[in-house]
Order: C-alpha cells, then structure tokens, then sequence
C-alpha cells in the first residue's frame, strides 16, 4: 500500500495532519503517529483542493503568443487551423507535456482536452502523473477526425484508459460537425459510457448561423436532436436566451466557463448568476493557451470573477468561483475530489500562504482568487502522486531545454 503523510498543515485555518492512502485521503487528524512512504512538512502552508480545468486544448501551448488581436472565426480559420495542419504526433505529445509542466505549476490536477493524436497525449500526460480526460475529437471533413475514424481511434485505445486518464467524446462544435455527425456523436456516447465535450454558443455569429441552417437557437436544435444530457460539458456557452437556459437545466448539463479566451476573442460574457440560479453546474476553464494565453486557474478565477462583477454586478461570490475552478469540475467529471475531505480522492496543493500576496490574511479565499498569484503553488498531490514539491518538479529543466531546442525559433509553428 502506497502512503504519504503531510505534517502540520492547515485546513480551515486548524493545524493538522493529512494521511494518505492508495489515492486516497485516509485520515485527517492532528498530531497523527502514522509512518508513510513519503512525509512531507506542511509547516506555514495550506491545503486546498487542487484545481480542474474543464476546458483546455493542450498541446497548444505550442501556438502561444503565434496569433493576436482576432476575433474567433478569422483566428480559427486563418491562422489556427492551418498551423493546427502542420502538427505531427511528436508535436502534440511535446506540447501536451508542456502544457502539463504549466497546469502543475499553477495547482490543476485535471484537465478536459479536446485535441488530436489521442495517443500522444495520453502518454505525456502519464509521464506527469496528472489526472485528464482526452477528446476523441471530431470535425467533419478533418483528416483524423470524421467519425469513421473517431469509432476506429476509440476501438483502438479503448483498453488504455487508466484510473487517471479517460476518454471523451468531444464533437467540435455546431459550425465543424453536421447533425446527423451530431447524432452519431449522442449515441455512441451513451453506448460506450463516454462524457461529450462541445463548444456551444461561444459567439453571437454562430446562433445567427444555427438560427438560419436550423430554425432554432443551438441549445434548442441539440436538445431536438437527443444530444443534450448529464453526460455532456458545453464549453462557452455565452449566448443563451432563457428558453435555452430551462433546457441545459432540464437536460443537466454542465457548462465551463472560459473569461479570458471569452474576452480576449471579443466573443462576449457568460451570464453566470442567471445560469446559477437556474441551478446549473458552472465550471471554470482557461481554453489553450493560445487563446488565453496560459493555462493557470489562478488566474483564470481572478478574471472570472471581476468579469462576472463588472458585467453583471455582486451576485457571485468568491466561494462560487472557487467552486468552479474546484469540485464543479470533479463533479461535471464525475470524480470524487475537489474537497479535502477523508474517503475523497487525494487531488489537493499546499499553499505557501507566508507570501506578500496573503498578507495580512483576513481571508484565504478572497486572497486566493483576487490576490495570489499561482507562485503560491508549492506542493501538488494527484491521486496521491507528488507531482510537484517545493516548486520543484521532476525532469522540468530537460522539458524546457527540449521544447525551446525544438520549437523556440521564428518565424513559428513549423514552416
Ligand atoms: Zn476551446
């Protein structure tokens, strides 16, 4: 049995101790006689869930920084898509790995992707020891992702799943796959147990579009066509009319939330308190890191937050943000984490709270997400694995040398 023991660290500001066992969080008592594996010394830190981020698209990291100062649709097709043309499996399991280096940093154990070369990515990202789900992506017409070939990708790389890392199905969105893809996409969904990842009603256009192809808004032509249901993450999910927000919530969906890819593409503001009143389960997500452009959920949760208050006034809080970034994510995953707590997976971050950005120290949380920056990420635990301690993470140097020897040169990506 693998055990790790964190000494004297705090959680809801009381000293403690935290076991660990198999993954998971076995005791959490103070001055505990246990002997582990591994102990680490949570003197001055706290321990906080670690962070889920449910939208992401990995191994752009790679494109970072390469196109700016575009809406959506020309970023996408004039400058994304055909750089995406150009990537090999060597590219995305280099700058998923990258990608990972980065998440770990800021405190995420756990990222929704939607990507290419499934492959690839799910060996860099067991190599980093984080927890993922990775998208069978489909776009129509694309070369590794019409649905022939989602069905045979899947048949293929079925059995690799891990306990760490699963598969979902991750149509593109309205515009990049036809209805009946769409239909195909909800039923073996439901076949093969999978999640759906989708882009939905990131921008005005893409309704107007849907309104004049289908006679309805997306949210209604999806529930028409059986695609809605708990099984299914709507990345974005900006323009809703009310009709739409009563079907996510009969339907019970799960939405992500993306501020900065939302303000940054100039595709608009989710209404997140109209969404929380109905009920619905609003996660946080940076998007790639080329819309972003980086993948830190600290971050993200500041944005997310002055956003919501500047568009839509006081109604979210700190805790609901933070509950976002956290145990919305576990929960939209259906994982047991995103709360500390005994019998809970051991996804969790010691926080060095000693820095100038938690001073004087009236409120974690408030200093966490308006405050902090992710340098306060001292320790990472996923599933019981130390990913990251004292900053430090294992092999990151020779990343970084490898990345910038094979990528750091212009003019980029590739050509
Ligand atoms: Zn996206």
């Amino acid at each position: 049995m693998k055990t790790l023991l964190i000494k004297q660290a705090r959680i809801c500001g009381r000293e403690t101790d935290v076991l660990v066992e198999n993954g998971k969080i076995a005791r959490i008592e103070k001055g505990m006689k246990a002997k582990a594996d591994k102990t680490i010394d949570g003197r001055g830190k706290v321990i906080l869930p670690g962070f889920y981020n449910l939208h992401t698209h990995a191994a752009m990291t790679l494109l970072r920084g390469y196109a700016e100062d575009m809406e959506l649709e020309d970023w996408l097709t004039k400058k994304i898509w055909p750089a995406e043309a150009k990537f090999n499996e060597d590219d995305i399991y280099w700058g998923t790995k990258l990608a990972c280096l980065e998440m770990i940093k800021s405190g995420t154990v756990c990222f929704n992707d939607m990507y290419w070369h499934q492959e690839a990515a799910l060996q860099a990202v067991t190599e980093t020891g984080m927890r993922a789900f990775i998208g069978l992506t489909m776009i129509d017409g694309h070369p590794l992702g019409f649905h022939q070939d989602t069905n045979e990708v899947w048949e293929k790389i079925k059995n690799k799943q891990t306990d760490k890392i699963k598969f979902a199905l991750a149509p593109h969105a309205l515009y990049t796959v036809a209805e009946e893809n769409l239909k195909w996409a909800a039923r073996f969904a439901k076949v093969n147990n999978l999640l759906i990842h989708f882009h939905v009603s990131e921008t005005e256009k893409e309704v107007d579009d849907c309104q004049k192809k289908y006679g309805l808004r997306p949210i209604e032509f999806l529930d028409k066509i059986g695609f809605l249901g708990p099984e299914v993450i709507l990345a974005h999910s900006i323009w809703l009319a009310e009709k739409e927000i009563e079907i996510l919530v009969k339907r019970k969906c799960h939405l992500v939330y993306n501020p900065t890819s939302n303000m940054k593409l100039s595709s608009g503001v989710m209404s997140f308190s109209r969404l929380k009143k109905g009920g619905i389960n609003i996660c946080l997500g940076t998007d790639s890191a080329s819309s972003n452009n980086n993948l830190d959920m600290i971050e993200e949760m500041k944005l997310a937050a002055v956003l919501q208050k500047l568009a839509n006034g006081q109604d979210i809080k700190v805790k609901d943000i933070f509950a976002a970034a956290t145990r919305n994510g576990a929960r939209a995953l259906r994982l047991e984490g995103g709360i500390v707590k005994e019998g809970q997976t051991a996804d969790f971050i010691l926080i060095d709270t000693e820095r100038l950005d938690f001073l004087p120290g009236f409120d974690l949380l408030n200093d966490l997400v308006f405050s902090a920056s992710s340098e306060c990420v001292d320790t990472v635990v996923c599933g019981g694995d130390v990913l990251m301690e004292n900053r430090e993470i294992k092999g990151e140097k020779e990343l970084i040398g490898e990345i910038k020897k094979r990528y750091g040169r212009y003019p980029s990506p590739r050509d």
